[in-house]
């Protein structure tokens, strides 16, 4: 019997879908459904989110499973459709992009709230321009443990459940092989939606998207007659307040987006859409990780003066609805106190700081001038410091300066500055702030070549490390070792 008759048309999960982006009607997205892969097979399964989502994970590694997130089979309930959105692309205007390889299932309601689930690689949409509308294996395998590596960490992010591949062909640099990314989050809205229909004078839709984006997730927009008055306002602030707490975390742990476009911003302020995304090995500030970014738009220290200019393309896009200029640039201003607050108060965690001081200032500029002038690899310093500030000598983190005397004045500083509180206290908040494991680079690039020839027992291990990075997980120190030579020669660019 022909294989394809073997496989249900429709595959059921019980899953309680709501779908309410259908709801907003067709002015917002084209519903179509994704164009099959040969051949699927599974290439990841994140157990957690599939225990969150009450999804059995036999069932989803099944036949039926890998067929229906690979796209190949209809999920009962669901209704499948690819967005609209337009956004600003290394800081011009690029006009209308949309889900160009991604397309939205349908929303489902958990215990949690509500989530969307979203294959990302499965075929053309009318949004799509010159693209394939796929995604590759490399890429795939990236953004499922980045988005878990920063969940992991408590930032804010979209998740992936799954990865499924095909050996259908991919042309990229070179040829590269299909996969498909089941995304996860409580709404794939991004600041790009927004500037769509400002942009086209659509007035009528951006108000019924702002609407639905705020009652659904900043519900006190509307409460309290001050902010009653311009809930549109209020949501920019929301924003702002949530892409500055974000981004924080981002610099505190050496993340590097590497592609902050607006359609890459998502207004739940959740870390979306990983393509040349880097932790720092050495610490570099001006550290630019993404290859086709040649002006280094994008590079670390940068990244918070985008997130806030981005946000004034969101306060743009919403100024028809807030009315004047005044209250948006009122509710932009809360970007520049939340960042530096949450910036001080996640750089204070990492030093064991419990209550965080204005003149701790200079002690965290302090260290982070002296990282950036010897190159240290961040994550281990902060893990070493760790280690001595919960009882090691301070001879581990000492050996990663050059400049040995200038490190021992500023430890002297800190050590004055802990002795003033609990250093058992210290050691258990750095123990939990400062990750002995990051998704370096060069571990995911070993996973994507394992997984290259069907081996995909990597990719499953490295998520265990990253899903919880302050875990000592006795045995597997080599990777939390530094970098290898030959992870400065790889390179990460757009393509994906
Ligand atoms: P990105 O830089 O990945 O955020 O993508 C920017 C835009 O290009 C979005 O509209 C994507 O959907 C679209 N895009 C990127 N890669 C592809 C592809 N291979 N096929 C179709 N559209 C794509
Ligand atoms: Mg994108």
């Amino acid at each position: 019997m022909d294989q394809a008759v073997a496989v249900p048309q429709q595959l059921d999960l019980g899953l309680p879908w709501c779908n309410s982006f259908a709801h907003l009607g067709p002015a917002f997205y084209t519903e179509l459904v994704p164009t099959p892969l040969p051949a699927p097979y599974l290439v990841g399964l994140n157990h957690s989110l599939a225990a969150e989502l009450a999804l059995p994970p036999e069932l989803l590694a099944s036949a039926d499973g890998v067929q229906s997130f690979t796209g190949n089979v209809a999920l009962r309930g669901s209704l499948s459709l690819a967005t609209m959105y337009s956004g600003h692309q290394f800081g011009v205007w690029a006009g209308q992009l949309g889900d160009g390889r991604a397309i939205l299932l349908g929303e489902v309601q958990t215990p949690s709230g509500p989530r969307e689930l979203q294959l990302k690689g499965s075929g053309r949409t009318p949004y799509s321009r010159m693209g394939d509308g796929r995604a590759v294996l490399r890429s795939s395998i990236r953004e499922y443990l980045a988005s878990e590596a920063l969940f992991g960490l408590g930032i804010p992010t979209t998740r992936a459940l799954m990865v499924t591949g095909s050996d259908a062909p991919v042309r990229r640099e070179e040829m590269e092989t299909a996969a498909v990314v089941t995304r996860v989050a409580p709404s794939f809205l991004r600041f790009g939606h927004f500037e769509h229909f400002s942009a086209r004078e659509q007035y009528d839709e951006l108000r019924q998207l702002a609407d639905y984006v705020i009652d659904r997730f900043y519900p006190a927009c509307r409460a309290g007659d001050a902010l009653a008055a311009n809930p549109y306002a209020a949501f920019l602030e929301q924003v702002s307040e949530r892409t500055a707490a974000m981004v924080a975390q981002w610099q505190a742990v050496g993340f590097c987006h590497g592609v902050m476009n607006t359609d890459n911003m998502s207004v739940l302020g959740l870390t979306i859409d990983y393509g040349p995304f880097q932790f720092l090995d050495a610490f570099d500030p001006g550290h630019i990780c993404n290859h086709s970014d040649e002006q280094g738009r994008y590079a670390y220290n940068k990244q918070p003066n985008v997130a806030y200019w981005n946000l004034f393309c969101l306060g743009q896009a919403l100024l028809p609805l807030i009315g004047e200029q005044e209250p948006a640039l009122a509710a932009l201003e809360s970007y520049k106190t939340v960042f530096p607050r949450e910036l001080q108060a996640r750089m204070g965690a990492k030093l064991g700081l419990l209550e965080v001081r204005p003149v701790d200032r200079e002690l965290i500029e302090g260290i982070l001038t002296l990282l950036a002038q010897d190159r240290v690899d961040y994550t281990i310093f902060w893990r070493r410091l760790t280690r001595h500030v919960a009882g090691e000598s301070p001879e581990t983190v000492r050996d990663l300066f050059l400049q040995r005397e200038a490190f021992d004045g500023w430890l002297l500083q800190y050590s004055e500055r802990l002795g003033t509180g609990d250093r058992h206290a210290a050691a258990a908040l750095m123990l939990r702030t400062n990750p002995k494991y990051v998704l370096r680079n060069h571990l995911g690039e070993l996973a994507i070549r394992q997984a290259k020839s069907k081996d995909f027992s990597g990719i499953q291990h490295l998520l265990a490390l990253v899903q919880a990075p302050c875990d000592e997980h006795p045995g597997h120190d080599e990777k939390a070792g530094f970098p290898p030579d030959w992870a400065t020669q790889i390179e990460i660019s757009c393509s994906s």
